[in-house]
């Protein structure tokens, strides 16, 4: 019997009674992370990492919300369960479960590249693993986070000097959390849209030290705007919300941003190949990495990455799953890079 069913409201663990990012409400659910195609309201019971918790109070409301340490073994009707860091964002997590000497491993979200916010992603052996697969096709190929940021912070200093505001677009919930670095190196004030504001007032609140963030208001004045460095959603792209920092460029921080025809389709200004996914070689390398003799292919190119792994000896079957309608998983260009 298989220790995760892949059910119509979630993966399923039957011999534990709970499910793994359910999409549909249900008793028990185990959350990899705060993205809201894998964390959604209605359950009766969450339980997620430390990081996560605040995170879901603040998207989901009040609930019954418990939480765990990395690497905590806790006991569900005799499955063995734990969380481990998966990269992707703040207390985004792997979930370990093990019965009988049997180990699975559902990833949820994750990167290997350790971005310095969102926890270094730790290699899980298991017996099946069960993967994302958002950026699985070859072309997707990363270059390290140091390389992009600088790059940010040359198109901040260029605008600057043409005197245009600079508009980042990028997650409110991971991305944003990690470009401030770059953001905070180029501007004393770094303004920011209330989506984002939100989120990380929700991170100061449960005590993460994050460099501050000016929220834009009505009040702001205009002159404060001027070349000024301000962060935002990607769904503030082409909102009368960004008319007030005219002139401006907008620049673009996603993995989609590695195929060409997206930034110009897109019209954007700035495209930076920054994800918070594993790239081809990423998914290859943490697939190797578990030693799973049986691999799940779940959200994203997962006809391709299954059939890739097949063909390398690696046992791999898609799984239909409603993950992907967050983060970057829906920006998906209608101009498929095949
Ligand atoms: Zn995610
Ligand atoms: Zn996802």
């Amino acid at each position: 019997m298989p220790l995760i069913e892949f059910s119509s409201k979630g993966l399923y663990c039957p011999q534990g009674g709970f499910y793994i990012d359910p999409w549909k409400p249900v008793d028990k659910a185990l959350i990899t992370h705060a993205h809201g195609d894998h964390a959604r309201s209605g359950s009766k019971a969450y339980l997620s990492h430390h990081y996560t918790k605040p995170l879901l109070r603040a998207r989901l409301g009040e609930g019954n919300y418990e939480s765990v340490e990395w690497n905590e073994t806790i006991h569900m009707n005799g499955v063995k369960v734990s969380f481990h860091p998966a990269g992707h964002m703040i207390g985004s997590s792997q979930i370990r479960i093990e019965y009988n000497g049997e180990v699975w491993v559902f990833t949820g979200d994750y990167k290997l590249e350790n971005d310095g916010v969102s926890g270094e992603f730790e290699v899980v052996k298991c017996h099946t693993f069960i993967t994302e697969s958002t950026f699985g096709l070859p072309v997707y190929n990363w270059k390290p986070q140091p390389v992009i940021f600088d790059q940010m912070k040359q198109w901040i200093q260029k605008n600057k000097e043409a005197g245009k505001a600079s508009v980042v677009l990028a997650y409110s919930l991971g991305k944003a959390q990690r470009v401030l670095q770059p953001l905070s190196e180029s501007a004393d004030i770094i303004y920011a849209h209330g989506a984002v504001y939100n989120m990380h007032q929700a991170l100061i609140n449960a005590g993460w030290q994050l460099p501050p963030l000016e929220r834009v208001t009505y009040e702001t004045p205009k002159e404060k705007l001027k070349n000024a460095v301000i962060l935002a959603p990607p769904s503030a792209d082409g909102s009368a919300w960004l008319k007030r920092f005219t002139p401006f460029a907008i620049g673009v921080c996603s993995g989609w941003m590695q195929v060409r025809g997206n930034v110009r389709r897109k019209n954007v200004d700035g495209g930076f190949v920054i994800s918070d996914h594993a790239d081809w070689n990423g998914l290859l390398t943490a697939v190797k990495a578990t030693g799973a003799s049986k691999v799940f292919v779940t959200h994203g190119y997962q006809a391709v990455f299954s059939r890739y792994l097949n063909e390398i000896g690696i046992e791999a079957a898609e799984v239909k799953t409603e993950y992907g309608e967050e983060d970057e998983g829906d920006e998906k260009s209608a101009e498929e890079p095949v």
